[in-house]
């Protein structure tokens, strides 16, 4: 039994198209000889987007087991997922990923410190 490749118009034996079950023919339309021309076509025309898609992968895989602290750097354990838990470290990465909420939270800190700072005076002010 042959086909003819419309890739390469060649006629060739069915055991020259790879098998893809998700056609109906059970075959890839093309022969594996244009297959692989064209996977090396595309391979050639990406180079750059194939190589960053494999390191990504590699990256993927790797990243859940990397287990230090993003801050300090020391080694965490049980359920610690980015930072040591310390409230320095904490603070640490939100500031450096959200520097604008960080901006705002510690405004309303420096706000909050100084109401209570003003609250007890006026306090003594009216009982004298
Ligand atoms: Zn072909
Ligand atoms: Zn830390």
């Amino acid at each position: 039994m042959s086909e003819v490749c419309p890739g390469c118009g060649e006629s060739r034996l069915v055991e020259v198209f790879a098998r893809d079950s998700s056609r109906a023919s059970g075959r890839k339309s093309r022969c594996k000889v244009c297959d692989r021309a064209r996977a090396r076509a595309f391979y050639v025309a990406n180079r750059e987007r194939v190589l960053e898609r494999a390191a990504a992968k590699r990256g993927r895989a790797r990243s859940p087991v990397s287990s230090s602290c993003s801050e300090c750097g020391v080694a965490l354990e049980g359920r610690q997922r980015v930072t040591c838990g310390s409230s320095r470290c904490r603070d640490a990465r939100f500031r450096r990923l959200h520097p604008e909420s960080y901006a705002a939270r510690e405004r309303a800190k420096v706000e909050r410190r100084k109401a209570a700072r003003r609250q007890p005076r006026e306090d003594a002010s009216r009982i004298l």
